[in-house]
């Protein structure tokens, strides 16, 4: 079977033919590092770590290049590293806004399971590339200079006749629309509606670079910008595998394809386009205000990362996901049955139904069906447990997970453990009295016992 994957451009799913297969490259559109980052932003990390995994497995490890950005200019950095470090000069602040920032996101994502990429790039290393790329555009036609501002213009890119695509494509909005539907208070400096900021002034007080065009005033990059650059520097011109959030597929994609295809003379920026759905908690927008905002390092205070993880991959990547206190406890349930199997078994070669499963676009409800199937199937738990592994599961020994889960309930499993053998002594002497006593016992501790053959097991029930 070969891989298939949905693309947002052409809206439908195609078979994956790599540019060169020693090479496969992927971009994916990364935080903006200003605060912790919440459940939601966990989402991508997630689902294009799963297929940053399955490329490796199918084309080599060395052979896969997933380029992860860093976002680390932006106005919310600006404003909290003005508010938590006054004393400060404002680069230096901002340089440990986002340093502190992007340790704390790195260890919230190594908890959920995720490789980390390749590459990851920050965009104010590559400012260079950006003003190299505002050059080609302003030299091609397709940007201008106004009021120390580079703009770009898509009705210029639509009315090139040439390999270009049409602007509007990506994101399935025809431009003569968005130019009727355009705001009327347009800014002074834009010569059309739908032109976008490649470039723009410095204000006092905000972090400034060397201007391109001859415009002497210091400036700073428009966003879109960023990842044109970092995406060319590290996969050049044209690659295969570009995704993101679906919120991003309009302006910031649109705006990313305009500005590489124009630039380079080329068709596609990339040969396939993914988003992943959104993610509310508990049926509602995930928001401040509805007090319903979770962060990574919330959850992760609660609950071990694996557990995050499957419960991330137990819908589709591009269906909306509520996110549930009760699928959470599932998700966990499911864990300790898999760790308890697998956790301490010699791995073989990995399932070939999992791995069917997620050459059908991803698809993580069936790829969970088929590891259901092979735990119950209790015939050979090494390919099993190599599933698992591949999937970034089972990171953890068997005992270490149990241990985990014991110190995060606060119980004392050394007791719990000592209170299910004197049980299992009073039942093998038919003294019921006593059992239920110490299964009571356990329970107003918290701890849910399970007889089956194989013993007696425990969970805290939450
Ligand atoms: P940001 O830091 O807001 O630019 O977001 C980083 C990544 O997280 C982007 O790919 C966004 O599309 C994605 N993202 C943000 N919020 C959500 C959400 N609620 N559900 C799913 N993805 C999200
Ligand atoms: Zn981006």
């Amino acid at each position: 079977m070969e891989l298939r994957l949905y693309d947002t451009l052409t809206r439908e799913k195609r078979p994956f033919q790599p540019i060169d297969p020693n090479n496969v490259r992927m971009y994916v559109c990364g935080p903006t590092v200003y605060d912790f980052a919440h459940i939601g932003n966990a989402r991508p990390v997630i689902v294009f770590d799963v297929l940053f995994r399955l490329l490796r497995h199918l084309y080599g490890e060395s052979h896969v290049k997933y380029v992860r950005n860093i976002t680390d200019v932006d106005d919310k950095i600006n404003d909290r590293a003005a508010r938590d470090y006054p004393g400060l000069p404002l680069n230096e602040a901002i340089r440990k806004v986002t340093e502190e920032t992007g340790r704390q996101f790195h260890a919230d994502v190594d908890a959920l399971g995720a490789l980390r990429p390749s590459v990851e790039p920050r965009a104010t290393e590559h400012v260079a590339e950006m003003r190299a790329i505002i050059e080609k555009l302003i030299a091609g036609g397709f940007a201008y200079v106004a009021e120390d501002h580079v703009l770009f213009s898509p009705q210029a890119m639509n009315a090139a006749n040439s390999v270009l695509p049409h602007y509007g494509a990506l994101a399935n909005r025809p431009l003569d629309e968005m130019i009727a539907g355009a705001r009327v208070d347009v800014a002074p400096y834009k010569r059309d509606v739908t032109d976008f900021v490649l470039w723009k002034p410095s204000k006092r007080g905000e972090p400034s670079w060397p201007s391109p065009a001859g415009i002497v005033a210091q400036g700073r990059p428009g966003w879109h910008i960023e990842c044109s650059a970092m995406a060319w520097k590290h996969l050049g011109e044209h690659f295969d595998i570009h995704g993101g959030g679906i919120d991003l597929v309009f302006p910031h994609h649109e705006n990313e394809v305009a500005q590489s295809c124009c630039a380079f003379h080329q068709s596609r920026m990339a040969n396939v386009w993914m988003h992943n759905g959104f993610l509310q908690v508990e049926g509602d927008k995930m928001s401040k205000s509805l007090g319903n905002f979770v962060t990574i390092r919330d959850l992760l205070a609660d609950w071990p990362g694996e557990v995050l993880r499957l419960n991330m991959l137990k819908t589709h990547y591009r269906s909306p996901i509520d996110w549930t206190l009760k699928a959470l406890e599932e998700s966990a349930r499911t864990l300790d049955d898999w760790y308890r199997v697998a956790a301490d078994v010699t791995p073989g070669k990995p399932a070939a139904s999992v791995i069917e499963a997620l050459l059908d676009d991803l698809n993580t409800p069936q790829m969970i069906a088929a590891l259901h199937g092979l735990r119950n199937d209790a015939d050979d738990d090494g390919v099993f447990a190599a599933s698992l592994r591949l999937l970034g599961f089972l990171s953890e020994s068997a005992a270490a997970w149990d241990n985990r889960k014991r110190q995060a309930s606060g119980v004392d499993a050394g007791e719990i453990d000592r209170l299910i053998t004197e049980r299992s002594a009073a039942r093998a002497r038919k003294d019921f009295k006593e059992s239920d006593r110490i299964r009571d016992q356990l329970a107003a501790m918290g701890v849910a016992i399970k007889d089956s053959k194989d013993g007696t097991t425990w969970e805290i029930a939450r």
